[in-house]
């Protein structure tokens, strides 16, 4: 497997992960001893949820890379309001990033 700061491997359960987002989206529950504990979620669950595990091994949450194309738009998109138009409110962003959205 080549892992990079994107792929990463979990230590925790040992699965392989295509991104940080799906690294992350796999952990689930609480810190600090809270109920429920912190976890990973187990591969059936994953795949309950709509993941994909990829021919090369690798999860991914359920976006599809149309989605994923969408949200790093928006990202940008939010990076260069929050740059141009510091005054701008978080929802007024979170308004435009809808109006962004295909389909819709
Ligand atoms: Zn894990």
């Amino acid at each position: 497997m080549k892992l990079n700061k994107h792929r990463n491997q979990c230590g925790g359960c040992g699965e392989y992960f295509a991104t940080l987002t799906a690294f992350d989206g796999h952990r689930v529950g609480k810190f600090g001893g809270a109920e429920p504990a912190r976890r990973c979620l187990k591969p059936a669950e994953m795949l309950a949820d709509g993941w994909r595990l990829g021919r090369d091994g690798f999860w991914r949450k359920r976006a599809s890379t149309r989605m994923a194309g969408w949200l790093s738009r928006c990202d940008a998109d939010r990076q260069a309001r929050k740059v141009n138009e510091r005054r701008e409110r978080a929802t007024d962003v979170a308004e435009e990033c809808r109006k962004l959205k295909p389909g819709s």
